[in-house]
């Protein structure tokens, strides 16, 4: 039986290649994902009309969208890359390659659960390469961002405490700290789906975004409601920011900290993984 590793210390790749399709949340269209087992460390990625070109990523690869996180590879986008980044990282891989036919990463069940369920079902092999060296602190970081908030103090243990403030009901002030380990992320974070407004979800649709977006891809709040209950966990939507930051942080690396994030967004998260870059280089 497959169990995660205990910690992010050693270098692991996928024991298989997985292959998985789904509906893009903003094209609408359908993408197909193989994950292969790598001996490059951290993630690249690759289209499937061009698969001999492959992409290293890091952050110099991240273009800012309000609702998801995108690569511009040369020229070519990929959007909605947080959630598979942050199974992967999260759960202890180091080195994975990932070719795309599409422009998008599905979004599945809003959650990371999808993309952990391949992994248990391939399992996990030491890589014979090294991992990428995780960023240092060597004092505290401080990001702001309006009235949003990342303050990252150095420690040997990896813990997040993520804080949020809507003024809907049903969401509320929230908070979650977790120390961060691969079971800890399946168990308490994986499952934590992407969250949205009813009010919003026409004009977004309007706008020409979220053409693949429904109530079986996210929760969806109605102000005081929500509109597709039960919640996986009272505190589903903080459980899901931390989800996102875990995403943004596989272009860095997960930096050995304590961070408290107040209000994250994909914009904040990547102003913090671009000062893990200065550390680390
Ligand atoms: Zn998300």
């Amino acid at each position: 039986m497959f169990s995660f590793p205990d910690d992010y210390e050693e270098g692991w790749t996928l024991g298989n290649e997985i292959k998985k399709d789904g509906i893009g949340l903003h094209t609408g269209i359908k993408c197909n994902v193989i994950i292969r087992p790598t001996e490059l460390p951290g993630f690249s990625f690759s289209f499937s009309e061009d698969a001999d070109k492959v992409f290293s990523i890091d952050i110099s690869h991240v273009r800012n969208t309000p609702l998801c996180t995108t690569l511009d590879l040369d020229g070519k986008k990929i959007s909605t890359v947080e959630h598979l980044l942050a199974s992967l990282i999260g759960s202890g891989v180091t080195h994975a390659h990932i070719e795309i036919t599409g422009r998008e990463i599905p979004l599945l069940d809003g959650s990371a659960m999808g993309w952990i369920e391949e992994i248990e079902k391939v399992g996990m092999v030491h890589s014979t390469t090294s991992p990428k060296p995780r960023p240092e602190l060597i004092s505290p970081i401080c990001i702001n961002n309006g009235e949003s908030v990342i303050l990252a103090i150095p420690s040997e243990n990896l813990k997040l405490i993520g804080l949020i403030d809507f003024p809907y009901k049903a969401i509320g002030q929230q908070m979650f700290s977790i120390e961060l380990t691969p079971n800890n992320f399946v168990k308490e974070i994986a499952p934590a789906r992407t969250f949205g407004f009813l009010d919003q979800l026409e004009e977004l649709k309007k706008a020409g975004l979220i053409k693949g977006g429904g109530l079986e891809n996210a929760l969806v709040c109605n102000g005081d409601s929500w509109v597709n209950p039960p919640l996986r966990f009272d505190n589903e939507p903080v459980r899901h920011k931390l989800l996102d930051l875990i995403g943004d942080l596989a272009f860095v690396g997960l930096p050995r900290a304590q961070i408290i994030v107040y209000k994250g967004s994909h914009s904040l998260h990547n102003e913090f993984a671009a000062s893990l870059q200065k550390v680390l280089t």
